[in-house]
Parts: C-alpha cells; sequence; structure tokens
C-alpha cells in the first residue's frame, strides 16, 4: 500500500507522499542516536517546559489538526477536536507528574542492610531511541500517549504511523520541531511496514512500542526477540460489556452506543460484545436495537453526524465479512447489517450501525473482532455465565459491567480476563490509569507510571 491520504467519505485520493529512502532513514536513526545523548541529561524542568510548548502549539492548531485527521481516516470532527484536547491534556499531565513518578525508590532500612548496603535505591534512566508502530485509528492519542511520557522519561522517539494518516504523522514530527525539542528528538518515518523490521534491528533503536493487529505485534515483537529489545504491544480487543439485573437499563444502553459507535465503532477499547442477564435482555435489546438504528451516519465533517465511514476500504471489506459470515451462520441482524442506500454515501466506505443476536461460537464474529459500528448480544442466566461469555474471546484489552451489586462487582474484578474493569461507564483512557491488555490484547502498560516505567532502565544503585 502507497503513503497516501485518502477521504473515506469520498474514496479520493488527496495526495500520495514519497516514502522516506534508506538514506533519510539512516539520517533520521543517526539523528535520534545522536540526540538522545544530550537529551538523556535535561532536567525534568527544562523537558516539562518543552512538552507544555508542544500542547499549547496544539491546542492553538486544534482545528486545523481535526480536519486533517477527519479527512484521512474519517473519524466525526466533534470527535476529532476532542482527541486534539485530550493529547494536550496528557502532555501537560506528564510534564507535571513525570519526575515523581520516576523518581528514586528506596527499599526500607531492614532491606537495605540485609542486602549488605549502607545505602540502596532503584534509579530510573531513560533507554534511548525507541520506535513506535503506530495504527490510524487514534492518529494523534496512540502517538501523544507513548510520545509524552517517552520524552518525559529523557528518551528520544522514531514514528512509523499508519500509511493511511501521512498528513497527521508529518505534523507530529513537525510539532514537537516547533515547539523547541532539539533535533533527533522525535521523528517520523515515512515508511511502509515492510522497513520497520531494519529500523528495529538497529543497534540504536533500542526497543519498540506498537499498538495496532495482532499480525503486526507478532511480526515486531519477533524481531524485537531476536534482537533482544523491550517490546509493549497494545493490540485488538473485543471488550464484554455486561448488564445485570441491577443496573440502570436506560443508562446503560445509552453508554452502551457510545461505546460501541466512537470514532466510526474503530476502537480497541470499544464494547463490543454485549452480555446481557435475561431478566433485562428483552428491555435492553429493544432500546439498543432502537438508538443504533437512530444513530446519523454521514459525512464526518458535519458536526450532526455519529458515525462517519470506515477508515479504510479494506476495513469494511472485513467487518462485512464477518457480518455476512454471521448472518449466513443464523445470527440475526435487528438492524444495519449493510451499507446505507443513501447516494451521497455510496462513494464512501460507510456501513449501518448494525446489531447482531444469536451469536454461536462457530461464528467467526464470536471470536474475531468487529472493527466498525456491528455489536453483537449474548444473553445470560447469572453472573458466572456473564464472565465464562466474556472470557471466551482471545482478546483480553479491557471489560464493562453494569450492577449495583457489590458482590458481583468483586467476582467481575477478580475474574475477568481483561487488563480493565469499568463498573457501570465505558472503557475510556485517561493520563494517570494504566492501560492495556492481557491475552491476545498485548502486554505492557501505557499511561500512568507503569506507562513512563516501560523504557526506563531500573537501575539499581547499591552503595557501602
Ligand atoms: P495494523 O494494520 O496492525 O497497523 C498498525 C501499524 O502497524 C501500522 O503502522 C502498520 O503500518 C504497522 N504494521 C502492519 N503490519 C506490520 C508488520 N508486519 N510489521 C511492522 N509493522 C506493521 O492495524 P490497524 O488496522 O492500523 O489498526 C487496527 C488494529 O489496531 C485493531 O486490531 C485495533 O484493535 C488495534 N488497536 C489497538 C489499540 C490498543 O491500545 N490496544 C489501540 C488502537 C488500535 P502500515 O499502515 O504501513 O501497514
Amino acid at each position: 500500500m502507497g503513503i497516501a491520504t485518502v477521504n473515506p467519505a469520498t474514496g479520493e485520493t488527496l495526495r500520495t507522499y514519497e516514502a522516506h529512502g534508506p538514506d533519510e532513514v539512516e539520517r533520521r536513526v543517526a539523528a535520534a542516536h545522536e540526540a538522545f545523548r544530550q537529551y538523556r541529561t535535561t532536567s525534568f524542568a527544562e523537558r516539562a517546559r518543552l512538552l507544555r510548548a508542544a500542547a499549547t502549539l496544539l491546542d492553538e492548531d486544534t482545528e486545523d489538526i481535526a480536519r486533517t485527521m477527519t479527512v484521512e481516516m474519517g473519524k466525526p470532527i466533534v470527535a476529532a477536536r476532542a482527541e486534539a484536547a485530550k493529547c494536550a491534556k496528557a502532555m501537560r499531565w506528564y510534564a507535571q507528574h513525570a519526575e515523581a513518578l520516576l523518581a528514586d525508590e528506596h527499599p526500607s532500612e531492614h532491606d537495605v542492610q540485609d542486602s549488605g548496603a549502607d545505602r540502596a535505591r532503584v534509579h530510573y534512566r531513560p533507554l534511548g531511541p525507541i520506535l513506535a508502530v503506530m495504527p490510524w485509528n487514534f492518529p494523534l492519542w496512540q502517538v501523544i500517549r507513548f510520545a509524552a511520557p517517552a520524552l518525559m522519561a529523557g528518551n528520544t522517539g522514531l514514528l512509523k504511523h499508519a500509511s493511511n494518516v501521512p498528513r497527521t504523522a508529518l505534523y507530529l514530527g513537525d510539532l514537537f520541531r516547533r515547539a523547541g525539542y532539539p533535533d533527533g528528538c522525535f521523528q517520523t518515518l515515512l515508511i511502509g511496514s515492510r522497513e520497520v523490521e531494519g529500523v528495529l534491528r538497529d543497534p540504536r533503536v533500542v526497543a519498540a512500542t506498537l499498538t495496532g493487529s495482532e499480525p503486526a505485534g507478532r511480526a515486531v515483537a519477533a524481531v524485537a526477540g531476536e534482537e533482544i529489545k523491550k517490546t509493549v504491544l497494545e493490540l485488538g480487543g473485543s471488550d464484554p460489556y455486561i448488564v445485570m439485573p441491577s443496573a440502570d437499563v436506560v443508562r446503560a444502553v445509552k453508554t452502551a452506543v457510545t461505546a460501541r459507535v466512537q470514532n466510526n465503532g474503530q476502537s480497541c477499547i470499544a464494547a463490543k460484545r454485549f452480555i446481557v442477564h435475561q431478566d433485562v435482555y428483552d428491555d435492553f435489546v429493544e432500546r439498543f436495537t432502537a438508538a443504533m438504528n437512530a444513530l446519523t451516519v454521514g459525512d464526518p465533517l458535519d458536526e450532526a453526524t455519529d458515525v462517519g465511514p470506515l477508515a479504510t476500504e479494506r476495513g469494511r471489506a472485513d467487518l462485512e465479512e464477518l457480518v455476512d459470515d454471521a448472518v449466513r451462520r443464523g445470527a440475526t441482524a435487528l438492524c444495519g447489517g449493510r451499507r446505507p442506500d443513501e447516494p451521497a454515501l455510496r462513494n464512501g466506505w460507510y456501513y449501518r450501525p448494525t446489531v447482531l443476536t444469536g451469536i454461536t461460537p462457530e461464528m467467526r464474529i464470536h471470536r474475531e473482532e468487529a472493527f466498525g459500528p456491528v455489536a453483537t448480544v449474548y444473553g445470560v442466566r447469572d453472573a458466572d455465565e456473564a464472565v465464562a461469555v466474556a472470557n471466551d474471546s482471545p482478546f483480553g484489552l479491557s471489560s464493562n459491567v453494569w450492577t449495583r451489586k457489590d458482590e458481583e462487582i468483586t467476582l467481575f474484578v477478580r475474574d475477568l480476563e481483561a487488563g480493565g474493569v469499568f463498573v457501570n461507564g465505558m472503557t475510556a483512557s485517561h493520563p494517570a490509569l494504566p492501560f492495556g491488555g492481557v491475552k491476545r490484547s498485548g502486554y505492557g502498560r501505557e499511561l500512568a507510571g507503569h506507562g513512563i516505567r516501560e523504557f526506563c532502565n531500573a537501575t539499581t544503585v547499591w552503595q557501602r
């Protein structure tokens, strides 16, 4: 696939970009390595000043970059503005908290003496140039949630963004340069996925983080494994959304719709499998189907649009295949299950919000991620069955549970195989809360203290 901006609302190629060749990649890797030698010695105050400057610029650029994202990958413009604001907030959060999060850790006096030392501590040092392989779905946020902590820790960054968001990728490199970061601290590599291996094997690149699909994660982790380089993987998800009889069903439905169709349904932490207790099943399904059916599908630049097009033609084809497979094997589409009919939407990669019931384990959608506005609904008899259905998935990113019963909350928190349990709400990332999954959703954590320490050398200092 070429590196190009193709408007998913029209299918029109707006601009193609020439990929960086080997010489340019070499120049940028060398710059990241060179920059690290100095940048690693800068104070937290200096790093915070730079990151705050970048946040200020991002605030000023919000309208432009929001339009760029919408035109490149189709997210509704209101959501694009919110994404930019969220990024600026996370940058300021790390500017404020990084020093405390990376403060030296001191074992107890007893343990220090027991180790034979007079003094001992853990000191966090940066690692070096980190390669970030990123997806298009939150083209700013995915990058910033890596870059803000990495830069505050004293690392340098090389971004290989998804091939369909080159304009956003170039903007990001430019943002940090304009903010005053020394040359080489954060750069964009305009390369295809085949060039990732060479960059990762370069001895000057010390680690990698990848957000994306399972095959991409496996490919990058395999190379990193051979090179003994640290990786963080944030991969796909098929998050359960459990609704128990004590829940406020009206609120649960309203949130369920947002949780499923946010970002046109293309969010790793979108709720995808709705697991509903039989006592509230009919009520939930009726309200949920009505609400999904009432969503406005249309031009993502229109502020009234709820659901825009899918980001790529391939992505829509994959989603259609999943739905068609389920329906062929006996699932019922209570709404959607097809492209919209409106002539104005024919050239874009739109798909109608869809609710599927009657899901069985042999359907692909039972185990695969539906990356678009398609919900599957399951009926269960009790909390134990809800957990069993929820865990019957290769993924384990996050989870959502709706109940007012403490004993059910305790059970779900104990038993759900996921990196998060959100109770009476939907999963959302926040700079202060660690983010990441288990099982095929990946490993490692982003955000909070966990995220910033992933790419640090926790150095034991033992002293007599
Ligand atoms: P993708 O195809 O895996 O692409 C993600 C990135 O990986 C892109 O930069 C892509 O480059 C690169 N890539 C693909 N194959 C590669 C390979 N063999 N070696 C090296 N790099 C490779 O994923 P996507 O379609 O953009 O994003 C959707 C997926 O990301 C979904 O599964 C979603 O759940 C997941 N996701 C996870 C999280 C999380 O935090 N867990 C967040 C967002 C998205 P090219 O574009 O050049 O191919």
